[in-house]
């Protein structure tokens, strides 16, 4: 360690433990972030293979309404314009997402927000269904059987392991259905990528702080405790507290990376496979997330696989079901009896935060604490 004492221990370098660091540095305060992987970014790190920044943790797209969380984004990373259109493949062909006039053409021939909306309500009325019991009725009841068999089905039964008979209405609040000819995936005014991946952009908000690697701070948690005044940790919730009251319950991910030796392998930076076989959910192609790169001779794909989650895996996805809600609420009374420790980002709130919801979160507990 460069000085003894530090105003604030930060305990994780993804994006969360990162945007703290560049704001308290900047309201000149000393910082010490300790990271127990053996690379800072947490699961927005990108590793460049032959060039192609590869999203090692799932493909990652920065997008926004929020105008200052947006300005922050391009502060500190080159960042291009990009639009999200992901492709669904399912027995052959090819379907566009989000759902929209190009899927509804492609499903049925149809030209018109007219003939579109009076297919779906077509099909919903033939369901007959009153009150959904399970996913697979609440999808069928707001968008009938063609889009629900080809593009819902298998990949929310691949995500969760389960028949969607078995999954509970609550996991499908809403399946947004836009009437016009728009593949623009997100709603947000802004979107973009950082050239060269989301590493440079942590780097650059780390820049100037004192990181060390390969650290668990709970494996000695007394000895970094006493190295700083405040402490914000990024880590996981349960953890934090010996796993005490239960352990909350994760989904996780594995992921199968190929450098193949051509140009180019599906022309498309993500594809969802929505049936039920291949088991994987969706193929990434890194280099289309940047055109800039489509010269180069390789290509490196990911096929994700959901997976169960177990001690040692990384943990992606929140079970967003009453027990895992109650258990975390009960943790996070515990949480807010200390006052020298600030919890922050998706693992320490058991919630799910898009990129942007993170840093807001980051900006609203920097302004607390330097007030
Ligand atoms: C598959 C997937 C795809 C996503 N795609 C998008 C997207 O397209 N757009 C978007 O806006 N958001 C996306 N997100 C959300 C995005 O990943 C999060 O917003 C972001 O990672 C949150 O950062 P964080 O710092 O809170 O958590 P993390 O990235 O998990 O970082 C926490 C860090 O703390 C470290 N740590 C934990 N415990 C300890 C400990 N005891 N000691 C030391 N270090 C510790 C971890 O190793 C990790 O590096 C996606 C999420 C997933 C799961």
């Amino acid at each position: 360690m460069k000085q003894e004492h530090y105003d604030y221990l930060i305990v994780g370098s993804g994006l969360s433990g990162a945007t703290m660091a560049r704001l308290l540095m900047d309201a000149g305060k000393s910082v010490l972030v300790i990271e127990k992987r053996g690379h800072v970014g947490g699961n927005i790190y990108t590793q460049d293979v032959s060039g192609i920044p590869v999203h090692v943790y799932g493909p990652h797209i920065f997008h926004t309404d929020d105008e200052r969380a947006w300005k922050f984004f391009n502060d500190y990373a080159d960042v291009y314009p990009f639009v999200n259109s992901p492709l669904a493949y399912y027995k052959g062909n090819y379907y566009h997402m989000p759902f929209n006039m190009n899927t509804f053409h492609e499903l049925w021939g149809v030209s018109t927000a007219e003939e579109a909306k009076a297919k779906i309500a077509e099909e919903v009325a033939k369901e007959n269904i009153g009150e959904p019991r399970n996913l697979e009725e609440q999808a069928l009841s707001m968008v009938g059987r063609s889009i629900y068999e080809t593009l819902i089905k298998g990949y929310t039964e691949k995500q969760w392991g389960r028949h969607a008979t078995e999954l509970p209405a609550s996991i499908i609040k809403r399946l947004p259905l836009r009437f016009e000819y728009n593949n623009n995936y997100f709603n947000d005014r802004f979107q973009g990528m950082p050239r060269g991946g989301f590493t440079p952009w942590i780097e650059n908000l780390l820049s100037g702080a004192e990181v060390i690697l390969n650290v668990d701070y709970l494996t000695d948690k007394a000895k970094w405790d006493a190295i700083a005044d405040e402490i914000i940790y990024t880590g996981r919730l349960d953890e934090y507290f010996g796993f005490k009251l239960g352990h909350l319950e994760w989904r996780s991910l594995r992921f199968e990376v190929e450098e193949l030796k051509q140009k180019d392998y599906q022309s498309n930076p993500v594809v969802n496979y929505t049936d039920r076989e291949p088991a994987y959910t969706r193929i990434t192609e890194h280099k289309h997330f940047d055109p800039e790169l489509d010269d180069l001779p390789t290509t490196v794909i990911t096929k994700e696989y959901p997976d169960a989650f177990e001690e040692g895996k990384v943990p992606y996805y929140t079970i967003n079901d009453e027990k895992n809600a109650k258990l975390a609420e009960d943790y996070k009374a515990l949480a807010a009896q200390d006052a020298k420790v600030h919890f922050l980002g998706r693992l320490a709130n058991y919630r799910y935060f898009d990129m942007d919801d993170t840093l807001m979160a980051a900006f609203a507990l920097a302004e607390k604490l330097l007030k």
